[in-house]
């Protein structure tokens, strides 16, 4: 896989991108990180990228040419013309699924934006996919690029030392992922729950599962509609949404009649 940015503050993401995980995936040639500075790519003569918008308002738009050479020097530099992936928060909602697809291709460019935005007619150009990381608005496409570059690359075999890590985790099959534990047994009285220790395979993958049906419910049950479920997890579900309920609206065993109390 390998990653273009185009921004004007490219610093910024080849340090952020650097380390851990992702770093040493790029050190170790599973994917390459290259920025593009847009500024290289004025011809102004002080170096200006941006200017006021027309029809007046507050803040300053970046202007079309710059962004556009920047991705014409690039295509042919490649030879080809990539995806170009800009960070608005006017995009599709950034996800796992998206993530899964983008895995998938070669080469990605992220255009990055700053100030109001960028011109519009650069966008209409060269610009294929809009993707936003919420409904929020930052200061720049920077740390939105950083985010997705992060997520996409933990799909890139080889990146994860695990890959099944990547197949487990949240979002995997609609599900959030289950509670982790590790060492020490005990910590300040709280115990490990023991069908962990049981060295069981069967009894830990059938609670782990029920873990994540029961955490996806909680806190995401939007998710569930779309989640992969066997006949048996379907009837524990059931059970657990009645527990639930049961929770919420406790019988009132004084409540004899049924009636609402007048
Ligand atoms: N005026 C723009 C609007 O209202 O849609 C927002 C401009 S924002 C201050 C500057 C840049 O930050 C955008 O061009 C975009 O690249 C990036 N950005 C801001 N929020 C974002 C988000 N939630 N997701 C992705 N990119 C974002």
């Amino acid at each position: 896989m390998n990653y273009h940015i185009l921004t004007l503050f490219p610093e910024m993401v080849s340090d952020g991108l650097n380390t851990s995980i992702i770093g040493r995936a790029a050190a170790k040639g599973l994917l390459s990180i290259e920025t593009v500075n847009i500024r290289d790519y004025t011809k102004e003569k002080h170096g200006h990228v941006d200017d006021a918008p027309y029809g007046g308002g507050a803040g300053m738009v970046m202007q079309a040419a710059p962004v556009c050479d920047a991705y014409e020097a690039l295509c042919g530099r490649l030879g080809k013309r990539p995806r170009v992936l800009y960070m608005t928060p006017q995009g599709k909602v950034f996800n796992q699924k998206i993530a899964q697809e983008l895995a998938q291709e070669e080469d990605l460019v992220f255009l990055c934006g700053h100030y109001e935005g960028i011109d519009e007619r650069a966008l209409e150009r060269i610009v294929t996919d809009y993707l936003s990381i919420g409904d929020y608005v930052l200061t720049g496409g920077e740390l939105p690029a950083m985010v997705m570059i992060d997520c996409i690359s933990r799909l890139v075999p080889g990146v994860l030392n695990n890959d099944a890590s990547a197949e487990i985790e949240s979002f995997h099959d609609n599900l959030l992922e289950y509670p982790q534990y590790t060492r020490p047994e005990v910590y300040e009285g709280m115990q490990v729950p023991e069908v962990l220790l049981s060295g069981h395979h069967k009894n830990i993958e059938t609670w782990r599962r029920q873990q994540s049906i029961r955490r996806t419910l909680e806190r995401r049950p939007d998710l569930l509609a779309e989640a992969n479920l066997t006949d048996k997890e379907r009837k524990y579900l059931e059970e657990l949404r009645r527990e639930l309920a049961e929770k919420r609206d406790p019988i009132d065993p004084s409540d004899e009649d049924g009636q609402d109390p007048v």
